[in-house]
């Protein structure tokens, strides 16, 4: 990220007020380079040629100036992106959806092979502002003639090297030619084959072209490390990483404002003293909190790239990319925060699958093999703990004389109550490890891996860090948990009870365990604990509630728009993710899915 970028906000480019205020509320401070190069542009109505892979903010990087301007007065479409795969159609889909949060009235509609059809068609008639689709299923809509494309804008063909390697570049070409001829075409790719080109000297006219360069930078005085692990078990693996890494001071990278203050307050409650670093802090207080960090009564930062930009503080022996920079600039300069004044310093890197081609980039620009870092176990942990905890022992009995008064009250127990020096030094021993507990070694080992290692999280610890925090209720406090999705929703009659009854039935889970629920037109979502075993979450996407399957699944992105009672869906709200379009490219998504279908889509 440079300079330029890094001074940047999101109000000093020219979207409208509403995009402006949904990016501030999902506490993006600035953008990010691609973003910073491209909205201007495609604000201007130029065509676009962008060189960027995921994890870079692509996705914001077209749809805010498109949402921008969006004219809501218009139903049809205005707006067509074309993705490679069900999974991102939807979770573009779900960009926009959060990004128009204050535009009344807005509709974006995913399409994809496999979905069921009548809904689709419905949801068409009715009208959406963006179209998310994979190729295959826009084709046949056109063909159909349900969707018609007379009043769009823009075309976006998002991850177009994807969408090249399945076989849709005929099919890209076809739809392209179904378009006004005077859109605007944005075409993102992470690459730049022969056929991309060609697609991009057809269709685009006189694009501005956006790309992300890798510089290459020299770290040799740090020690990077990578773990592949995947988001919502990140605080797990971090947690692990703090108890048996030796550090002196820590910088941790997360991409967002809000993220920086709450993981700052997770961190504390287990124990740390963390403090947030981000741009919504007055300077003074970012110095303050950089001096008490240099002072050493606080030994780990949680920031943003823009707060810690210049940030010199020679403690800071390690850095953890918690979420991963958007570029490889952005990297070299956090992982720069340590290794200073002749110190060797460590950059552990949280990286998941999908972000391996950043990886492969992150070392050819620091022209460094980066190993995979092995997580530490439970008993790892419990060891080191113990380990550090019989040091203390001994470095406090060399304190001499300033126990003295401490020896007269063990005399005064061991007197007045007949207690045995083991008794009475074991209870001393829980007490001084009583608000950070040791592990239990018994607890179930790694954390879950991203791409292999699927094994338990350590349930004691989170039992644990839940009676630290006290009760809070389970309705409003849902640390600990994590958000599931259920695809059935009050248009098939259901209620709480009937979620918690199957859930505690067929998952053998008490219904204490089960926290908040929301119930939806089309789906439900509810906080399950985080790091239940494979066989409960296998058991439970199995489960059927009134002879239908809750076909459970982790929630990705924002609430479906709350829609009335009564109000008609249509898949809007309908998602299933995860799974690419496959063969299903063409006539009616044949070959897509292959799960038997039902209508769920707004009937009932
Ligand atoms: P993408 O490359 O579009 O897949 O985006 C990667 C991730 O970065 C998504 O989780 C976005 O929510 C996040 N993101 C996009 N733009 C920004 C930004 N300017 N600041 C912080 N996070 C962002």
């Amino acid at each position: 990220m440079t300079d330029t970028n890094n001074a940047m906000t999101f109000a000093d480019l020219p979207l409208s007020e509403a995009v402006i205020k949904a990016v501030q509320d999902v506490g993006y401070e600035s953008p990010s380079p691609i973003q910073a190069q491209s909205i201007p542009h495609l604000l201007e109505g130029r065509d676009l040629l962008g060189l960027a892979q995921t994890g870079t903010g692509k996705t914001a990087a077209f749809a805010l100036p498109l949402l921008s301007a969006i004219d809501l007065k218009q139903r049809d479409p205005q707006v067509l992106v074309l993705t490679p795969t069900r999974e991102l159609a939807i979770q573009v889909a779900e960009a926009f959806q959060r990004y128009a949060r204050h535009m009344k009235g807005f509709h974006v509609l995913p399409v994809y092979g496999g979905q069921d059809m009548r809904g689709q068609l419905r949801s068409l008639q009715r009208g959406a502002h963006v179209i998310v689709g994979t190729p295959g299923r826009v084709m046949d809509h056109l063909r159909r003639e349900s969707l018609k494309l007379d009043s769009l804008k823009t075309v976006v063909l998002d991850e177009a090297d994807e969408m090249l390697r399945m076989g849709f570049v005929d099919d890209i070409e076809w739809i392209m030619e179904q378009t006004p001829a005077d859109r605007q075409v944005a075409l993102f790719s992470a690459t730049m084959p022969y056929q991309i080109r060609k697609i991009a000297d057809t269709h685009l006219k006189e694009p501005a072209t956006v790309e992300i360069k890798a510089k290459t930078a020299t770290v040799d005085t740090i020690t990077q490390k990578v773990c592949m692990v995947s988001g919502f078990h990140k605080l797990d693996a971090l947690t692990r990483i703090l108890e048996v890494e030796s550090f002196d001071a820590m910088i941790i990278f997360v991409r967002t404002k809000t993220a920086t203050v709450e993981l700052a307050e997770k961190l504390e409650a287990r124990g740390f003293a963390a403090a947030a670093l981000n741009g919504d802090m007055s300077q003074a207080l970012r110095e303050k909190v950089v001096d008490r960090l240099k002072k050493k009564s606080l030994d780990i930062l949680i920031a943003t790239d823009v707060a810690a930009r210049g940030l010199d503080v020679e403690r800071m022996s390690h850095v953890v990319n918690y979420d991963i920079p958007y570029d490889t600039e952005a990297y070299v300069h956090r992982i720069g925060r340590t290794g200073r004044a002749g110190r060797q310093g460590t950059a552990i890197l949280f990286a998941t699958h999908r972000e391996r081609r950043m990886l492969r980039a992150i070392e050819s620009a620091t022209r460094q093999r980066i190993d995979t870092m092995r997580l530490p176990s439970m008993s790892d942990v419990r060891d080191i703990r113990i380990r550090q905890f019989k040091e203390d022992v001994i470095k406090a009995i060399d304190m001499g004389e300033e126990l003295d008064v401490f020896r007269e009250i063990v005399a005064e127990l061991e007197q007045e109550n007949a207690l045995s020096y083991e008794d009475m030094a074991a209870a001393l021993c829980f007490m001084a490890q009583k608000e950070r507990p040791f592990p239990d070694a018994k607890e179930p080992e790694q954390p879950r891996r991203e791409g292999r290692d699927r094994g338990d999280r350590d349930r004691g610890e989170r039992r644990r860090d839940g009676e630290r925090r006290g009760e809070r209720g389970r309705e409003r406090n849902n640390d600990g948990m994590v958000r599931y999705r259920v695809e059935l929703g009050r248009d098939q009659g259901i209620n709480p009870g009937d979620l918690v009854g199957a859930i505690a039935n067929e998952g053998k889970i008490s219904g204490q365990s089960i926290g908040h629920i929301r119930l939806f037109d089309n789906c439900s979502s509810v906080y399950l604990p985080e790091g239940m075993d494979k066989s409960v979450i296998e058991a439970l996407k199995g489960a059927r509630i009134r002879n239908r399957p809750m076909e459970l699944k982790l929630w990705t992105g924002d609430e479906p728009q709350t829609e009335r009672r009564g109000r008609r869906d249509g898949g809007r709200g309908r998602h299933e993710g995860g799974r690419r379009e496959g063969g299903a490219r063409r006539e009616g998504g044949r070959g897509g899915d292959r799960r038997p279908r039902r209508d769920n889509s707004g009937t009932r």
